[in-house]
């Protein structure tokens, strides 16, 4: 902490500083020699270094008055009131600054990224808006600009402006940037899907699967539309897809790819295909709906032993609660109390077990997140389940 505010608080110390001597040599050229502005350099310095950033703020803002020239300092002093969350602070030194008349160009552009800042840690998102979008012509900041204007459009859900911002985001590696245009098509395809307009849904998800064909999402979008259409053959094609592209994610479609199977009639090559499956991806209701498959349907015995078998390979909470459950129903159990006990705590712990883990800043979530909510990288959960521990 102590190192935390002596690292923020050192740029406005040597902004000031500067300021302060650079002052000071001036006045004593001139005549009128002070060294008042040196003594509350280093009496602000003073008290970073004795744990007293308050009263280290007192005196930099009264340097600040002392010589209200300094364009720096006022950056400076007002980057860190928004670091300490005092937004207000910031926002009035910045738009005060702005309001100057002898600012030159770039001094102005950099206070204008400072206010959009600003505006942006206040939630006033609309402002911060016109003030990227005034930056975008800046070529200096063009390449920030247009970061923060994708940052308000997604937290906006404004995703055809998003779109239209990150295909101006040149900086950014190509496939990166496809990805993303991808998911913002498939949030488009979403919308339009909640207001019953089909065709636009479909018109959304193509353009996503055109800027990236391996884009899961849209695919699983695709089957769910083709499915609720009774198109099942072209739903069972869509989700074949999604799992080829995203193996983790199986359980998420399986039981649908299931009923596609029976209805088509095909349950023998949808066994086939779950074999084929990679066996770290395979979570725990694709292994259950396998093993149900390949015991004897109405033989719970046969069934349990299956389970339990597939335990011995592949350790699981989850698979561990489903064996433990079958047999505290089974007859062959005299006094289940005991195992009731123990089915509780498992299913407890399996149930800690369970959800999506972000594999770019791992935050956990119980439902899948395409866009994650800690660190906004898009397409990074898959389940706990399925990361080293099926
Ligand atoms: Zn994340």
């Amino acid at each position: 902490m102590i190192e935390y505010l002596f690292w923020l608080l050192l740029p406005v110390a040597a902004a000031s500083g500067w300021f302060a001597a650079r002052s000071s040599f001036k006045k004593q050229q001139s005549g009128t020699g002070s060294d008042c502005p040196q003594k509350g350099y280093f009496k602000g310095l003073n008290y970073i270094l004795n744990e007293q950033p308050d009263k280290a703020i007192e005196v930099f803002v009264e340097m600040v008055q002392v010589d209200s020239e300094t364009v720096e300092t006022h950056l400076a002093l007002g980057n860190l009131f928004r670091k300490r969350g005092e937004v207000d602070r910031a926002i009035r030194i910045h738009q005060n600054l702005i309001a100057r008349p002898t600012l030159n160009v770039s001094q102005r552009a950099h206070a204008l990224v400072e206010l959009g800042q600003d505006y942006m840690s206040a939630g006033l998102l609309d402002r911060a808006e016109n003030i990227f979008c005034e930056l975008v012509e800046n070529s200096r900041y063009k390449a920030l600009a247009l970061r923060y204007l994708k940052d308000i459009y997604q937290s906006e859900k404004e995703w055809d402006n998003a779109i239209k911002v990150l295909r101006r985001m040149s900086d950014l590696p190509r496939t990166v940037r496809n990805k993303t245009i991808a998911q913002y098509y498939c949030e488009l395809a979403e919308q339009a899907r909640e207001t019953g307009d089909v065709p636009l849904v479909k018109r959304h998800l193509k353009q996503a699967i055109g800027v990236d064909p391996q884009c899961a999402r849209a695919s699983m979008l695709q089957g769910e539309l083709e499915w609720e259409s009774g198109n099942v053959k072209n739903a069972l094609r869509c989700y074949e897809r999604f799992i080829s592209q995203s193996p983790e994610l199986s359980d998420e479609v399986i039981e649908r790819v299931y009923d596609c199977h029976q209805q088509l009639n095909s349950v023998k090559k949808f066994l086939a295909d779950l074999r084929r499956l990679p066996e770290a991806a395979v979570g725990p209701v694709t292994r259950r709906v396998g093993l149900r498959l390949h015991s004897n349907t109405d033989d719970e015995k046969s069934y349990r032993d299956a389970i339990y078998a597939a335990l011995e390979d592949h350790p699981s909470l989850s698979l561990t609660e489903n064996w433990l459950e079958l047999l505290s129903e089974s007859k062959e159990i005299d006094s289940p109390a005991e195992l009731h006990k123990l089915l509780s705590v498992i299913t407890r712990l399996a149930d800690e077990d369970e959800g999506y883990r972000c594999q770019h800043c791992g935050y956990v979530a119980k439902s899948l997140h395409w866009l994650c909510p800690s660190c906004k990288h898009w397409d990074s959960t898959i389940p706990i389940n399925a990361i080293g521990n099926p």
